[in-house]
């Protein structure tokens, strides 16, 4: 039998190592996507202790498409399939940044940066089917409507809360258009969106000091089962454009349903990322 590949972005901490634990865990290939080579090295030596399953670290960096293109093509020459796609890594910044392409960081962390390698890694998981995407998203997108006229924060005042929660339903939104998609051209991959809970993690870093710290947090440990769930469950194998709250499946916000927005988001990403419209 030929050993499943996952990959899975953010890996070196928080929820995105305990998914990678629990893949591990299961035999499979684990491909640890890390920004920083270093901080990915002292995670892939702990995880190496984890299971079955071998762990290979490269570095993936959302914020720089060429390093993302570098990423895909050493990927392909080193792997024939890709079995599990984990977008896990995200960030809440507080301030207005930019990515190395000029796109408002927040957005082009969270959002564009998967969209750009989910696009370039689709044909392997094509060939690769069946396989599956998982897109950990937030509850937090609830709670924004997605600014078409100003996505990034041009015009209007930077909110750190605002763009965080307009990439978590740009994420939602992403993985509805993109399994309708998938779905239409049979094409034998899935993508599922899922809120793993409020998880003890380094992601509020920039949050002011005297910002109330939520409570009753979970481990990440615990924070990894929805996305594990999603990941490896043989009952969810066909399950397509679902949103999760944890292991439960749950209708996202109306806005997240909109299927016009998911389309302007789809051609509107294209657009940014310079892909070649469908
Ligand atoms: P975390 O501990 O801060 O981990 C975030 C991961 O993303 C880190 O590995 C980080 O790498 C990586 N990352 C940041 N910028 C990157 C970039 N440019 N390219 C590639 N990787 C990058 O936070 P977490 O809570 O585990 O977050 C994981 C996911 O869960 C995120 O998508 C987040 O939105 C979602 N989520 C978390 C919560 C929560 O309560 N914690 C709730 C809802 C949703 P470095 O270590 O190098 O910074």
């Amino acid at each position: 039998m030929t050993t499943p590949i996952a990959l899975v972005t953010g890996a070196n901490t928080g929820i995105g190592f305990e998914i990678a634990r629990g893949l591990l865990e299961r035999g499979m290939t684990v491909v640890l996507g890390c920004r920083d080579l270093k901080r990915g090295e002292v995670a892939r030596a702990e995880l190496a202790k984890a299971g079955k399953g071998e762990a290979v670290l490269m570095q993936v960096d959302l914020a720089n498409l060429n390093r993302l293109r570098n990423f895909v093509s050493k990927f392909l020459e080193r792997f024939e399939r890709l079995d599990l796609l984990v977008h896990n890594a995200g960030i809440w910044p507080r301030t207005r940044r930019k990515t190395e392409d000029g796109f408002e960081l927040t957005l082009g962390v969270n959002h564009l940066g998967p969209f750009f390698l989910t696009d370039a890694l689709l044909p392997l998981m094509k060939k690769s089917a069946p396989s599956r995407i998982v897109v950990v998203t937030s509850s937090m997108h609830t709670e924004a409507e997605f600014d078409f006229e100003d996505p990034q924060f041009k015009v209007r005042q930077h909110h750190g809360g605002t763009a965080y929660a307009q990439s978590k339903l740009a994420n939602v939104l992403f993985t509805r258009g993109l399994a309708r998609r998938l779905e239409a051209k049979g094409a034998g991959v899935t993508v599922n969106a899922v809120h793993p809970g409020v998880v003890n993690t380094g992601l509020r870093r920039e949050a002011p000091p005297n910002a109330r710290a939520p409570k009753n947090l979970l481990s990440p440990r615990e924070g990894a089962v929805g996305p594990l769930q999603l990941a490896l469950s043989a009952d969810l194998a066909k399950l397509s454009g679902r949103y999760f709250e944890g292991t439960e499946q749950k209708t996202p916000s109306p806005a997240a349903l909109d299927v016009a927005a998911q389309d302007r988001l789809w051609a509107l990403s294209r657009t940014l990322l310079k892909l070649p419209p469908e």
